[in-house]
Order: C-alpha cells, then sequence, then structure tokens
C-alpha cells in the first residue's frame, strides 16, 4: 500500500484486548495517525463508556462513535422478535460490521484511501471467526505478528495505568448488557449489578417466546427461570466448585492476581465470540 493513500483504523470494543492494541500502537507506533473508533450499539454498560473515557485521555485524541442507523430494539422488531443467537447474529451485522463498513467506505475507500485495520487477535488465540478481508481493508494483527498473549495484554493496560476494566469482576466481556454469549453466572451478575437492564433483556425475551420465538437468551431457560432463588444459588455453587477445582489444579490464569479476578474463559473454556463487540 503506497503509504500516503492508506487510512489506519482501529476498532475499540470497551474490552480488555482493544483497548490494549490502542495503547500498544500509540505506545510503539506514535507515527500512524490512526482514527480509533468505537461501534455504539446503545445497550453497552455504563463501565464500557467510562472506561472508553479514560482510555481517550490516554490515547490523547478523541475516539469516534459510530452510530448505526437505527438501535437493537428497531431491529430486534424487524426480526418479527427473533432474538439474536451464536447461529443467527444478525446484531453483529447490523449494530456492528455495517456501520463500520458504510463509515469506511464513505470517508476513506470513495476518497481513494486504502484502510488498514488494526484487530486484537491475541498470540495465544487461534479463532478468526468475523475477520474480513476485502479488496480496500488489510486486516492487521499487530498481537500476533509480535507473540503478545494475555498476559502481556495485562501487563499493558497495567503498565499505562488503566488496568481492566472494572465489569471483568463479575462479567468477561463487553458488548451488550442482554449478550447471549454471557454464561450463566455472568446473567446473576446482570441481576445483581444492574436489575433494569435484566428486565430489559427479560421483557424482549417474553415478548420473543409469546410471538412463538423458540429461543431464550441463555440456553435452555428463561431468565424468569433463571432469577429464581433457587437457581441462583445452584449457579453460584456450580461457579465456586469451578473456580475450586480450576484454582487446585493451577487452570485459572488470574487477570489481577492480587485481588483474584480470574478469566471466565479459563474455567469455562473460550468462546468463538464475536471480534467487533468483544474484544
Ligand atoms: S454484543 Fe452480543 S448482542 Fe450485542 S451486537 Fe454483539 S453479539 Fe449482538
Amino acid at each position: 500500500m503506497n503509504d500516503e493513500k492508506v487510512k489506519h483504523v482501529l476498532g475499540l470494543s470497551g474490552g480488555k484486548d482493544s483497548s490494549a492494541l490502542a495503547i500498544y500502537m500509540r505506545d510503539n507506533h506514535p507515527d500512524l495517525d490512526i482514527e480509533y473508533f468505537f461501534t455504539d450499539t446503545g445497550e453497552e454498560l455504563a463501565e464500557v463508556h467510562e472506561y472508553l473515557n479514560m482510555l481517550e485521555g490516554y490515547l490523547g485524541k478523541p475516539i469516534r462513535f459510530l452510530d448505526p442507523e437505527r438501535d437493537f430494539k428497531f431491529y430486534l422488531k424487524q426480526h418479527n422478535d427473533f432474538l439474536p443467537s451464536a447461529t443467527a447474529r444478525w446484531c453483529t451485522v447490523r449494530l456492528k460490521l455495517k456501520p463500520f463498513e458504510d463509515w469506511v467506505q464513505k470517508e476513506f475507500i470513495d476518497q481513494g484511501y486504502k484502510v488498514k485495520s488494526y484487530v486484537a487477535i491475541r498470540a495465544d488465540e487461534s479463532f478468526r471467526e468475523g475477520l474480513q478481508s476485502k479488496k480496500d481493508i488489510e486486516t492487521v494483527l499487530p498481537f500476533m505478528e509480535n507473540h503478545i498473549d494475555k498476559q502481556g495484554v495485562i501487563e499493558i493496560l497495567e503498565n499505562s495505568g488503566l488496568g481492566l476494566p472494572s465489569y471483568y469482576e463479575w462479567r468477561s466481556r463487553s458488548g451488550c448488557t442482554f449478550c447471549f454469549f454471557q454464561r450463566k453466572i455472568e446473567w446473576v451478575g446482570l441481576l445483581e449489578r444492574h436489575p433494569e437492564a435484566f428486565e430489559d433483556a427479560k421483557r424482549m425475551e417474553k415478548t420473543a417466546l409469546d410471538s412463538g420465538m423458540p429461543f431464550t437468551w441463555s440456553e435452555s431457560e428463561s431468565l424468569e427461570e433463571l432469577q429464581k432463588p433457587e437457581r441462583i444459588a445452584q449457579i453460584k455453587a456450580d461457579h465456586e466448585k469451578k473456580l475450586a477445582l480450576a484454582t487446585k489444579k493451577k487452570k485459572v490464569n488470574p487477570l489481577r492476581p492480587n485481588d483474584g479476578f480470574v478469566d471466565f474463559d479459563d474455567l469455562y473454556g473460550q468462546q468463538k465470540v464475536c471480534l467487533a463487540c468483544h474484544k
């Protein structure tokens, strides 16, 4: 690519990996004029916005907010209340991918630029789902190229002074409050910390079920069932058991060893999540 006609872009999700990548690029490639962007689904946790504000301060330049044309609930209606799921992820396309493609097309590609898009896949990850190579968009993976793994990401965040986003205490990903990629214990965390968001998700689910749609947000049970005290106690007990076993076998790689943040991926296995929403 001819450098004079190249734009550099880096998508932020509010998660640890893309945040660390932005810090890494700013510190190691200050010569590159990178556009940092965040595509707002309108359904993110307040903590994600707080973290992005802090990150913006560190980067020393504004993070561009891309707005989808319509919000999640508009598209939900368009899909006849059909909740998105890991196998029918219409939300990512409408709320994340399309706004990004429209933005780079209009502002850069139509003006004769090629685009380099920096993506935070770590050296210890193997999946590539959601990575798109297009004629005018080159995907660059600096963490893969420089052998930076999860521990490296944590070090970058700690050294910057930002640390991990606070929601990692109870949830392993950024993205919509009601994201179907959540584990049971994360739904319990949402109920306890953001009960209004849990209620909102429950309402959407009820409308979907009343309309004859077969899916619930969380596998094999409705949120109404999941929030029953005996079910919550069971989910918490299962989680504690898993944690104790993994700790004993030293299978948990603490995210923050001093105050007990653990990585749910270590406990429950890595998911093939959406790169645009959760990195
Ligand atoms: S965070 Fe989850 S629910 Fe929200 S757009 Fe992404 S995949 Fe869909």
